[in-house]
């Protein structure tokens, strides 16, 4: 098939070069000047699983092209739109990327196109798209919900947990189901208001189930509880499960944060007032800045202190830095007089962006965490398990502490280092 993938970020970068690695011709438009030069040089502007050899070989093969611009005319029958749909400082959805997508996608068919959504829009949003700029057109509109985790997309890509088909349109839900051909996963066909639902459904459930054991772990603290074996002791419980129960500073990153904003607006503004929802985003907002306040009573007060920050994305194994915990937790800090070193293994350049300018950007664990008093562990990277803790805790000032954000290190080792460590929950 011959499809037009729009927007060259996590998820239409990870679907570009899937759909080109199963024999389809993908023109993928990207309309970033820095992202296409990279793309140009068969570089990926993203970090992520595979993505590299399979961006190399789809470009040797031929069957993937960038462009800045949306084709005119698309030579396509399909075109999958994966542009950014991020907050509006009220919480809103930014959807002029959509919007300008779609007009472009309609000025530029003549003939028969599907149009599948994947980015992640407000339930509603299709079916007005359509009345606004595809009524009297032969463009189909599908959507198609993106379910991918950053981190092991290409993975998710090829072994996704569901696919979801919302249309009105049978011809063009047959054509999108075609697309999946091979992929193993159960098909839910729904309408499009509710395949936009389920992917927020979604996001807010697990955005809840994480805001509900953080706020189990403030009760373990207050009751003398462990909330590790509270976790597992419910997480057994097969209606509940295991996943999405590990207690810390939160969730970030680009899609839960703005994902349960924008849901609880648009449950507002269609009269219904989620208030599940906006405990969830309540709860969470109250993490990190819960981490400092304990950071500031365990070195009996922040200013003058010296203080290392360990990852900076929002969770491991991506450079995404969107929304991460860290980044207010460093904002945090730097209202105090604090020395305030950070080190992450692949998102520095990335974060540099967005921290304050005092912020140091240390070169490697190590340096990060020489002289600290206290270190703030944000974001669970395997290189923090393997580090050497009884070097580091040589090398640092009393009172050592370490503030562990995500339950990620063995207390008991941590502190037969002689490390006065803190937890969540613990
Ligand atoms: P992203 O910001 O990484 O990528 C979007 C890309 O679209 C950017 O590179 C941007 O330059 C490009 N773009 C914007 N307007 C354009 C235009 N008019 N023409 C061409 N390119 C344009 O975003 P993302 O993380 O890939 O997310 C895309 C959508 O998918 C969002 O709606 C998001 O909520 C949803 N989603 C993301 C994830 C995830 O884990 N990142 C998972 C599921 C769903």
């Amino acid at each position: 098939m011959n499809i037009t993938v729009i927007g060259a970020g996590y998820v239409g970068l990870v679907a570009a070069c899937c759909l080109a690695d199963s024999g389809n011709r993908v023109v993928c438009v990207e309309a970033d000047d820095d992202k296409l030069a990279l793309l140009g040089q068969g570089k990926a502007p993203i970090r992520e699983e595979g993505i590299d050899q399979m961006l190399d070989r789809c470009l040797q093969k031929g069957s993937l092209s960038f462009q800045q611009r949306i084709p005119r005319p698309v030579a396509s029958e399909l075109a999958v739109v994966a542009v950014g749909t991020p907050s509006l400082p009220d919480g809103a959805t930014d959807l002029s990327s959509i919007h300008q997508v779609v007009r472009g996608l309609r000025d530029s068919t003549d003939g028969k196109l599907t149009l599948l959504m994947k980015s992640t829009v407000p339930p509603g949003t299709g079916l007005r798209l359509m009345r606004r700029y595809l009524d009297g057109t032969d463009i189909s509109y599908v959507s198609n919900p993106e379910f991918l985790r950053e981190g092991q997309a290409v993975k998710d890509w090829y072994h996704p947990s569901r696919i979801v088909i919302g249309t009105n349109d049978a011809e063009a839900g047959d054509m999108v189901s075609g697309l999946y051909e091979g992929i193993d996963a159960p098909k839910l066909v729904t309408s499009i208001t509710s395949a936009e639902t389920i992917k927020y459904a979604a996001n807010a459930f697990l955005a809840t189930k994480i805001s509900f054991i953080n706020e189990i772990a403030n009760l373990c603290e207050a009751v003398g509880a462990r909330v590790d074996d509270v976790s597992r002791g419910i997480g057994l419980d097969p209606r509940i499960g295991p996943d999405f129960l590990n207690a810390g500073l939160g969730y970030g990153g680009s899609c839960f944060p703005k994902d349960t904003r924008a849901l609880n607006l648009s449950a507002l503004s269609n009269g219904y007032d989620f208030r599940l929802l906006k405990s969830t985003i309540e709860v969470n907002g109250k993490q990190a800045i819960m981490a400092v306040r304990k950071m500031n009573s365990l070195l009996n007060g922040l200013d003058g202190r010296d203080i290392a920050l360990l990852g900076l994305s929002f969770k491991p194994d991506t450079d995404d830095i969107r929304e991460s915990p860290a980044l207010n937790i460093a904002s945090l800090l730097c209202e105090h007089d604090v020395k305030l070193r950070v080190y992450d293994p692949v998102a520095m350049a990335n974060a540099r962006q967005l921290l304050p300018e005092e912020v140091i950007m240390a070169p490697d664990l190590y340096t990060a965490t020489e002289g600290a008093q206290g270190v703030i562990l944000a974001t669970e990277w395997s290189e923090f398990f393997k580090a050497d803790w009884a070097r580091i805790r040589k090398s640092m000032s009393a009172p050592c502490v370490i503030l562990d954000g995500r339950n990620a290190l063995s207390q008991e080792k941590i502190e037969a280092l002689g490390f006065r460590y803190a937890g969540t929950g613990r």
